[in-house]
């Protein structure tokens, strides 16, 4: 058990897409609040995001070829590309898991989509799944 943060839930799923339209017509059918659309520059990806009951769908399509997006697509293809987990305090957690052993692919906060500090652990440490940690902002 950690003891310097706690995981307050699953903030969101990070979902690959060559083609967000298709699933977000999808995701419209079947009733998931939009939440709008906002581009990531420095990762050059887009993002839309839906809502389930406060767990988000996050929608990732590459805005150049060159985006860790695009690589993930063409080695994978569609499909979940992180899932991300909410924390109450994110320096403390990144400090901890690399006390742990833990590779961390962002060892300092970094701005992500809607308004979240965010930090990336290295698949080489979770078993090969990507896991975002975020905290919102207006929670620090
Ligand atoms: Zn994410």
């Amino acid at each position: 058990m950690p003891s310097s943060f706690r995981i307050l839930q699953v903030d969101h799923i990070g979902i690959a897409v060559n083609q967000p339209d298709k699933i977000a017509s999808f995701f419209h059918l079947i009733g998931l609040p939009f939440l709008g659309v906002e581009e990531v520059s420095e990762q050059k990806v887009c993002t839309s995001m839906f809502d389930v009951h406060s767990v988000h769908l996050e929608l990732l399509n590459a805005t150049h070829e060159d985006s860790p997006i695009s690589k993930f697509l063409l080695k994978k293809g569609d499909g979940i590309h992180h899932i991300a987990l909410r924390v109450d305090h994110l320096e403390n957690a990144i400090q901890e898991l690399i006390e742990s052993g833990i590779q961390m692919i962002d060892q300092q906060p970094r701005k992500g989509a809607g308004n979240k500090r965010i930090a990336f652990i290295h698949p080489k440490s979770t078993g090969g799944i990507l896991v975002e940690l975020s905290q919102e902002i207006h929670e620090l």
